[in-house]
């Protein structure tokens, strides 16, 4: 299992899936959960402090598996609205309610289910401290909030102009304060995670380091069982 942690816009899901694809993992994109359990209490007028109306909705979100088995869609009342929720609206929305501890915790055992079998990279804010804290090699990718912003803008094909008036930095300013200043689960590299600083580098870049590292942690485990049998045989 590998955890890939970190900020919004930091390649998480880009970086991951594709470190997912090239080793044969299978990939989970968490922050789909949470993101789909917004847009829904946004449609359905359900402020963040309605906490047993918000914790019923976890119900009603799935993630759905693409044809490689990546966890990269989601569901939500019956119908897949992976494209609503990466709009601006859940954007600004989503870190009220991902705060809520009861929300979190109804989402906990989803997540360790869907990881249960292993052979899993998954991406999210908590995955190496909270979710997956055994996982056999945890990556936390960071990079400066006017670098994400500006990968966000390039997601969604703005202009110089339209970037500055949509307040996408501002956003995310105010994302990383409330998903790092939160009691429950905030966002943090865990004690033993690999960080990896994203700034400049290409997406290429990104994926190589990640994949080098899952490669090197595997080489490491392989090696330190081959002497626990030595030791073994030797006794
Ligand atoms: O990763 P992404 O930006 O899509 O996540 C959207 C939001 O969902 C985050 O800003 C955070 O508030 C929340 N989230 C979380 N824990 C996770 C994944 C996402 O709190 N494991």
């Amino acid at each position: 299992m590998v955890a890939v942690d970190g900020p919004s816009s930091s390649g998480k899901s880009t970086v991951g899936a594709e470190a997912a694809r090239r080793l044969g993992y299978r990939f989970c994109d968490t922050g789909l959960l949470y993101r789909a359990v917004a847009w829904l209490a946004v449609e359905r007028g359900i402020a963040p402090d309605q906490t047993a109306a918000l914790v019923a909705l976890a119900g009603e979100v799935h993630l759905v598996a693409d044809k490689r088995g990546r966890l990269r869609n989601v569901e939500a009342a019956g119908r897949d609205v992976t494209t609503e929720v990466r709009g601006p609206a859940v954007d600004r929305a989503v870190s009220d309610y991902s705060k809520v501890p009861e929300l979190r915790s109804a989402l906990v055992p989803r997540q360790r289910a869907l990881a249960a079998n292993g052979g899993i990279i998954m991406a999210g804010r908590d995955i190496g401290t909270v979710i997956l804290p055994d996982a056999d090699i945890k990556v936390y990718l960071f990079a400066s909030p006017e670098e994400r912003a500006r990968r966000r803008a390039a997601q969604r094909k703005l202009t110089a102009d339209e970037t500055r008036e949509s307040g996408i930095l501002d956003d995310m300013r105010r994302r990383d304060a409330i998903d790092s200043g939160r009691e429950t689960a905030p966002l943090r590299a865990a004690e033993d995670a690999i960080v990896l600083k994203t700034d400049g580098n290409t997406f290429e870049q990104t994926v190589a380091a990640v994949v080098r590292a899952i490669l090197d942690a595997d080489a490491h485990a392989a090696a330190d069982a081959d002497a626990a049998r030595g030791a073994n045989r030797g006794r």
